[in-house]
């Protein structure tokens, strides 16, 4: 296969960036995007040119390191899966691909596709701890726990934190991401003692880290790798009221 690779090079945070086209042949089908970056990489490096940054450990869309906008959609175009997931099967032969970072305000992009979501790591941080019993591992049934609610507080902490939620809302809003981080320990009884302050103080965090107001329009959810659900969302503006009546 043969592409041609349209890519934010950006010097540093203070620097204007821009598109800069590639040519790359060889490429096969079998190949994962990330894979096709790094054979650009390795010819750039030949010629003396700086490699392209960009995040990623991974490369089996768990960390959620791998924030690339691809072609206007962020970990491109398949649903339900990350950035490193995406092969270039999914392309065709000649085809553009455009690969920016992540675009959001609280987002700053540190060099070309590498963005810093430390503004995640303070939300999380906001949130702080759960009160647990430490000792041995207690028996499974000690706890009774309905499957819903296992299974909706399960589904919430699939949420790998890569941002794309952000990246996919025009208000830039983390209201999914913060939801999940809610919800997983809010619907347990494990996450009962600091739910009140959780709810509230990861909010406060995400306000004040410049993330927009929730866009209703769904988009989070749409482009989600791991397709957290909006229901969460709901959960969450329950939470916040709660915490503040009660
Ligand atoms: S909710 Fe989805 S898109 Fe948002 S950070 Fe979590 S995994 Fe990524």
């Amino acid at each position: 296969m043969h592409i041609t690779l349209n890519i934010w090079r950006q010097k540093d945070r203070n620097s204007q960036g821009g598109l800069v086209t590639y040519e790359l042949s060889d490429v096969t089908p079998d190949m994962s995007l990330l894979e096709a970056l790094d054979l650009l990489n390795l010819g750039l490096v030949r010629t003396g040119v700086d490699a392209i940054a960009f995040d990623n450990d991974c490369r089996e869309g768990i960390c959620g390191t791998c924030c690339l906008q691809i072609n206007g959609r962020p970990h491109g175009p398949l649903k339900g899966v990350a950035a490193c997931q995406i092969y270039m099967r999914s392309f065709e032969d000649n085809a553009t691909i455009i690969i920016e970072p992540f675009r959001a305000k609280a987002f700053p992009i540190v060099k070309d596709l590498v963005i810093d979501r430390s503004a995640f790591d303070r939300i999380i941080q906001a949130g702080g701890f759960i009160s647990v019993k430490t000792g041995g591992a207690p028996d499974g049934n000690t706890l009774p726990i309905s499957k819903h609610t296992l299974e909706t507080a399960f589904d919430a902490a699939a949420c790998i934190g890569c941002g794309a939620c952000v990246a996919a809302c025009k208000n830039a809003s983390a209201m999914l991401f913060v939801a999940a981080k809610v919800a997983h320990l809010g619907r347990l009884p494990q996450g009962q003692p600091e739910r009140k302050q959780r709810a509230l103080g990861m909010v406060a965090q995400m306000d004040s880290e410049g993330f927009g107001a929730c866009s209703n329009t769904y988009a989070c959810q749409y482009e989600c790798p791991k397709q957290i659900s909006v229901d969460n969302i709901a959960f969450l503006n329950s939470e916040i009221l709660r915490a503040k009546i009660f």
